[in-house]
């Protein structure tokens, strides 16, 4: 630990470290980064024909500028759109609209092609040190991989130059051959250092560098930074929620909440006067190292709504302790409250303090107008269940009666099988039915015989007399001069 200590003793007190680099060692007062209301949305949702119609606002309208060789913290809660910011600046995602002015170069419009000319002009260290080093190059090879692809120096000199780099990162010669997962975390981090200066860069996006650390590695990793820029005049725009770490390595600090910036200015005036509601309740949980001093945490009632569909007026006003009835459908204007200390928020916005009872007045009616509409939703909607309702009984009813047709069916089918399982000389009584003209034809009344009429042409045909034909006799008999019954 000392050696590496001396390290950076050595780093911070040796203005030529980096022989190769063109020193910028009097910061100028210029601005390196100006970025103007970028947007960075992601689709959640889309219609038939592909168009966003629901959109993720991740970065939703920021503006900030960075001076060169100066540190701008960017702060806030997990999810707030931090990392996005940080990758959209670096073209790792295609902005949605704003502008992004690197050295006066608008990046946003840039292809491809053209911005590989500004990827050594702007690196990016991540969060993870585990997962971003290539766990089957040796420190050597990602370090010198860069420095090969944008020939940053002659091939002859690239092994030495290695070299020189690692040294000034408190990593010893001797892990130029070793793998990542030969190391600690904090070396680790040391390493995707090394290999984001090897390159030169004059903008170093760091994200949440040393929350995966321990607390002394994460003040070597600190003050290694901070050695670094006062070397060579290094920008950085450090990402975390640590805000001690924020305090101690940064100039400027921007606040964001769900893609939006609640506040922006010096570091040293947004600690000593933290002006928006959600920046102070932040501040509340910075540890103070003094026993003495009671702490007055501010806890934020309620949860975090939806970036992907956040409040209507001010993004912040459902957990705001202040929330003023202006808030629940106004946007907060970005206006200056002092000098260099840029706000979002109605409390600091005197137009509109001057005019809260007309506000309150708008609110009201608003309230009322979707009140009117909540009912009017709402009787549409008992409308709709009621002609439900009554199509589902109506269905019910038919159903019911198509089952008792069903079953009259069945039944009449069923009789109808059984009498004509009862004996094959049995007709069922539809077969007598339709006998029944046949039956008068051949003279005699349906009801006359038991006997089925499909049986006499058989009994005929065997010789026998049907029952009509001793009437018939009868005439022959009289015809004879005899009476029929005298035998
Ligand atoms: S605008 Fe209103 S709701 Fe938003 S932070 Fe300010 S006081 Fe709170």
């Amino acid at each position: 630990m000392e050696e590496l200590n001396e390290d950076m003793k050595t780093v911070a007190n040796d203005p030529n470290m980096f022989s190769d680099v063109p020193l910028e060692a009097e910061v100028q007062d210029d601005t390196i980064l100006k970025v103007d209301h970028l947007k960075m949305y992601f689709p959640i949702k889309k219609n038939l024909l592909g168009k966003p119609i629901v959109n993720l606002k991740a970065v939703d309208d920021v503006s900030f500028a960075v001076k060169r060789g100066t540190t701008i913290g960017v702060v806030g809660e997990s999810g707030c759109g931090k990392t996005t910011l940080g990758r959209t600046i670096l073209k790792l995602y295609e902005a949605n609209g704003g502008s992004i002015l690197f050295e006066g170069e608008e990046l946003t419009k840039l292809k491809k092609k053209q911005m590989r000319k500004y990827r050594t002009d702007i690196q990016l260290i991540f969060q993870d040190p585990y997962s971003s080093l290539p766990p089957r190059m040796t420190v050597g090879s990602i370090i010198a991989e860069p420095v090969r692809v944008h020939k940053i120096v002659p091939k002859k000199e690239v092994y030495n130059y290695v070299l020189d780099i690692m040294q000034k990162c408190g990593l010893p010669p001797q892990y130029y051959d070793r793998y990542p997962h030969e190391f600690s975390g904090g070396q680790r981090q040391r390493i995707c250092i090394a290999r984001a200066l090897a390159v030169q860069p004059k903008l170093v996006i760091c994200d949440e560098p040393v929350s995966a650390l321990d607390v002394s590695i994460q003040a070597q990793i600190i003050n290694l930074l901070k050695d670094l820029q006062n070397n060579i005049g290094l920008t950085y725009v450090f990402i975390s929620h640590d805000l001690s770490v924020v305090k101690y390595i940064t100039e400027q600090i921007l606040v964001m909440y769900l893609g939006n910036v609640m506040e922006l200015g010096e570091t040293d005036e947004i600690f000593s006067n933290p002006l928006h509601p959600y920046t102070k309740a932040l501040f509340s949980a910075v540890p103070v190292p003094n026993p003495d001093v009671k702490m007055n945490r501010i806890i934020l009632e309620g949860d975090i709504p939806s970036p992907a569909n956040p409040p209507k007026g001010c993004k912040f006003h459902t957990r705001c302790a202040q929330c003023m009835n202006v808030c629940k459908f106004k946007e907060p204007a970005y206006i200056e409250a002092a000098p260099g200390h840029h706000v979002a928020c109605h409390l600091y916005d005197e137009e509109v303090m001057a005019h809260l009872d007309e506000y309150d007045a708008e609110f009201a009616d608003l309230e009322e107008a979707r009140l009117r509409m909540e009912e009017e939703a709402k009787a549409k909607k008992n409308a709709k269940q009621k002609i439900i309702a009554a199509f589902a009984s109506c269905k019910h009813g038919l159903a019911k009666a198509g089952a008792k047709c069903k079953g009259l069916f069945t039944r009449k089918r069923g009789a109808a099988d059984e009498l004509a399982a009862d004996g094959a000389g049995e007709q069922p009584a539809d077969e007598l039915a339709a006998d029944e003209p046949a039956a008068v034809a051949a003279g005699r009344m349906p009801y006359d015989d038991d006997e089925p009429a499909a049986v006499k042409p058989d009994e005929r045909a065997a010789g026998e007399q049907p029952a009509e034909k001793p009437a018939a006799d009868a005439f022959d008999t009289v015809a004879a001069g005899k009476m029929p019954y005298d035998d």
